[in-house]
């Protein structure tokens, strides 16, 4: 019997119960890697050793009788923009290609407590920089759903890892939709909490007002649960919140009865592929006759985000980017005097697409332009916020796709950035105002790739999405499909 095609929780119940050991899942999941990684390559560095000893941990303390936590011996990964003690760290990026952090980021800490084992660290687009994984300075990740396709971005390896089976459960990070498009593009469940829900201590920083990170799983229930073990408070990160976390395995609750979802008009236009607005207006007339009530709602600002993101965040990204410098941090290239080492270092070791972020973000915040982009794009980001507000006032959730198409080929959209940015239009305007989101499969392209329906919240309020995305999972199949990799499933 397979158990790499299991998630989290079957694995979890099978454990407490006797029925395997998490040696024989762990080696399980291994074996899987090693048949799909040369295809998938969905990691930059894998921690085979520090997995099997992991694993050996996990028996050990089934066998004293102890009682296990839910990730305890269930394999899973790790972006590799998330510090891990002893573990290289590399963004995907040659400027810190050489980076093993001394100390574990917040999540790390806290999943570690529950003893689960890592498999490794997952491929990005260069310090989260992108939308489809090519941006990483090692390799491209290929979509297990068909290898000459992109898994999205920049969690691409982790959504990929987790959709080949090469991972049980993996954490992303979203500044703009970095797990929740990579989820929809590769058909598994990708959960952005809240910002300030988890924290962000040891995220290597791209847009510091943005960033979060969260889970991407085979279903909702792995998401719930990932949460639990990841929100909270901590000293470490100022932006996090001191609110209640919730036990948001309460929200599994297959009940949508009189839930007002919002459809958001502005969701569906220009560019839209039409198999993707088909499929999610689907599955939110499959939630209407489980009894939610659909409102059309208007979010007026939508068709400024984009401009406003791609302002914002390379304004922060140029900020945060320059500890790059050949001093503080990373790696060095020389030069006769120090203005030529910083030059040649930053020049030479940062990917074209980062380069232009710092070049637009340094623009945008330049004497003489900062009031006409950087603090212009401020004030838009407060009006797509209030809309979202102002709509909350008459919905519980909001539901749209979660990416315009499904995945597109490997080299399709890299020479076109601009073409790359517009893709982010349905992510982006939940960074801006903080809020929730979920994707999960709700159908298969004509093509044979997977669909995403983004389920949007009220800050803080992950229950109610949760809640309403485990009622539409538990009416469908596409969580339980997956990819056939040139067979060997
Ligand atoms: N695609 C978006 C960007 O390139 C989002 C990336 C992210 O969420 N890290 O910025």
């Amino acid at each position: 019997m397979a158990l790499f095609d299991k998630p989290a929780h079957v694995l979890h119940d099978m454990l407490v119960k006797k029925e395997i050991s998490a040696q024989e899942l762990t080696a399980d999941v291994l074996g899987r890697l090693d048949a799909v990684e040369g295809d998938v390559q969905a990691y930059i560095t894998t921690t085979r050793e520090q997995a099997e000893e992991q694993a050996k941990a996990a028996d050990e303390k089934i066998a004293r009788g102890e009682k296990i936590s839910f990730l305890t011996g269930i394999p899973g990964a790790i972006k590799d923009n998330i510090c891990t003690k002893g573990v290289k760290t590399t963004c995907a990026s040659k400027i810190i290609d050489n980076f093993v952090p001394p100390y574990d980021a917040t999540v790390m800490t806290k999943l570690n407590v529950q003893t689960p084992v890592i498999l490794g660290k997952t491929n990005l687009d260069e310090f989260a920089m992108g939308g489809s994984t090519e941006n990483s300075a090692f390799h491209p990740t290929h979509n297990p759903w068909a290898l000459d396709h992109v898994p999205g971005g920049s969690s691409g390896g982790s959504a990929a890892a987790v959709a080949a089976g090469s991972a049980i459960w993996a954490l992303g990070s979203d500044t703009g939709g970095s797990i929740r498009q990579p989820a929809s593009f590769c058909g598994v469940v990708g959960l952005k909490p809240t910002y300030g829900r988890v924290s962000r201590y040891g995220l290597v920083a791209y847009a510091s007002s943005l960033d979060q990170i969260g889970p991407l799983t085979r279903d909702v229930t792995d998401a719930a649960n990932i949460l639990n073990i990841i929100a909270g408070r901590d000293e470490m990160d100022s932006t996090s919140s001191a609110a209640e976390v919730p036990d948001f395995t309460q929200a599994l609750r297959a009940d949508v009865k009189g839930m007002k979802i919002g459809l958001p008009k502005e969701y569906f236009t220009k560019g839209m592929d039409p198999e993707v607005e088909q499929a999610v207006k689907a599955a939110i007339k499959q939630l209407e006759n489980l009894g939610a009530e659909v409102v059309e709602i208007s979010l007026p600002h939508t068709e400024y985000a984009i401009s406003t993101y791609y302002i914002i965040a390379p304004a922060e990204a140029a900020t945060n980017l320059e500890r790059y410098d050949g001093v503080s941090y990373g790696e060095r290239i020389d030069g006769e005097d120090l203005v030529q080492m910083m030059t040649n270092t930053r020049t030479q070791l940062f990917g074209e697409e980062v380069k232009r972020r710092i070049m637009i973000g340094n623009y945008a915040l330049s004497a003489g332009y900062y009031d006409a982009y950087y603090l212009k794009a401020l004030k838009v980001r407060t009006l797509v916020q209030q809309d979202y507000l102002e709509a909350f006032k008459k919905v519980d959730v909001i539901m749209a796709p979660t990416a315009p198409t499904p995945a597109y080929k490997i080299g399709e959209m890299i020479d076109d950035p601009l073409q790359m940015y517009l893709q982010d239009v349905c992510t982006v305007p939940l960074n801006l105002a903080g809020l929730p989101g979920l994707s999960l499969p709700c159908s298969m392209s004509s093509k044979g790739m997977p669909i995403g329906l983004q389920i949007i919240g009220q800050p803080l309020d992950e229950a109610t999405v949760l809640r309403a995305a485990y009622t539409y999972e538990q009416s469908q199949e596409y969580h339980k499909q997956m990819p056939q990799l040139g067979g060997k499933n």
